[in-house]
């Protein structure tokens, strides 16, 4: 025995279960077709829903600023100064979301860990969907509060909990959501749920990531779908998805961004995002200032896409955004109709457990405004040949 064959009974395990994730490789710039594994594929996985990751614009910034100021910040934010490009983006971010101000992280994952910590600590309460992302989950578990889970989507729910908990005290509570859940598709009902947070005087906090780009007018997330302005206290927002590029904000009230500055610890601990980064998303907020027009394609092609999906004899879950689950059931089979799509030139991956529920196993399709019509077409084509052969249709 060795100290580390657990580890391989464990993946041995993660295999013969059909849940062992192998990873491809991608030997192209993202876009609608990528080379993948040395194969050029359709690509139906990534988060590049506005084809922004390899958008010339945001390339020439990055270029430029890299002449101009070099590539790394070479430290934290805090200790070394912060570079004029960090707090040219988050004011244009703030502008932009029509919040107060703005700050910047390494990744929407880092912001989760920055914010939930510095706003909530033991003694306190977190009241978090069951499903949210795992970077809230783990924002929470840091800030060592009380974690109380609530039902899916649910206001009631969520209103039963806390008045389950409301004798115990707590100093201060946090109510947290998911925007868009990333792996069905679905919306939080967020005027409920500020309802309830605005009822009991609780900070609320949404986590954008798939809707910045995507949802509100012009792309400006979930805040401006719901016309809830200065209803929410804050906004944690991805740049690595609809921005095209790596990074995280949060955008909302100043007094809160003046805190995270002084208290969130991946700011505090971690150097920031790099120079070409920084510009490239200059570019994508400047983009998406002038024109909404790669949003309106990206829901053009969301309802093409879903339509399609439903008359050919798919369930596509409880989606209401672009992403497309393919509910498949079991793991097995998700992962064997993924890689049969992929012998037919398209690229969508099976998500299992443990990321979503045992027998909640599907394709996750990204549909993007990069795609054409004739990749549509292309795709489409091929999960009816698949879903045919594998019997799910
Ligand atoms: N929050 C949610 C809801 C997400 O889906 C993701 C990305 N999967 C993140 C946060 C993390 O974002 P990033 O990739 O920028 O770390």
């Amino acid at each position: 025995m060795t100290k580390t064959d657990w580890i391989s009974e464990e993946i041995a395990n993660l295999q013969a279960a059909g849940l062992f994730t192998q990873i491809r490789t991608v030997s192209s710039p993202q876009g609608a077709w990528l080379v993948v594994d040395g194969r050029r594929v359709l690509n139906f996985c990534s988060n590049n829903y506005l084809g922004l990751a390899n958008h010339p614009r945001l390339t020439a910034a990055a270029k430029s600023a890299i002449d101009r100021y070099g590539v790394g910040p070479a430290a934290v934010r805090t200790i070394a100064g912060t570079m004029e490009l960090h707090l040219k983006l988050e004011s244009h971010l703030a502008a932009f979301k029509g919040v107060e101000a703005a700050i910047t992280f390494q990744s929407g994952f880092n912001a989760n860990l920055a914010v939930i910590p510095a706003l909530v600590g033991k003694g306190d309460v977190v009241y978090s969907d069951e499903l949210n992302h795992a970077s809230i989950i783990d924002g929470a578990r840091l800030s060592r509060a009380e974690i109380v889970r609530y039902p899916h989507t649910d206001p009631a729910g969520l209103r039963g909990v806390i008045q389950e908990q409301r004798p115990q005290e707590f100093k201060r509570a946090l109510i947290v959501t998911d925007g868009v859940f990333s792996m069905d598709g679905d919306i939080a009902p967020l005027p409920e749920i500020q309802a309830v947070a605005q009822e009991f005087d609780y900070l609320l906090m949404v986590d954008d990531a798939h809707g910045e780009g995507v949802l509100g007018n012009g792309g400006r997330g979930i805040v401006d779908h719901f016309n809830l302005h200065g209803k929410v206290d804050l906004e944690v927002g991805t740049l690595s998805k609809a921005f095209g590029v790596v990074g995280g904000v949060v955008a909302g009230r100043q007094i809160i961004v003046d805190w995270l500055r002084q208290r969130g610890r991946p700011f505090l601990f971690s150097s920031a995002m790099t120079v070409p980064d920084v510009a490239a998303c200059l570019a994508a907020v400047d983009l998406l200032e002038e024109s909404d027009e790669l949003v309106q394609r990206l829901w053009d092609n969301t309802r093409t896409f879903k339509q399609a999906m439903v008359a050919l004899g798919f369930d596509t879950g409880a989606s209401s955004t672009p992403i497309t689950p393919v509910m498949l059931g079991e793991a097995q089979l998700a992962q064997a109709f993924s890689r049969s799509l992929f012998e037919e030139g398209v690229f969508a991956m099976a998500i299992g457990y443990p990321t979503v529920a045992q027998g909640k196993a599907r394709i996750r399709v990204m549909i993007s405004a990069a795609h054409s019509r004739e990749d549509l077409d292309h795709g489409l084509a091929a999960f009816e040949k698949v879903g045919k052969h594998l019997g799910v249709i």
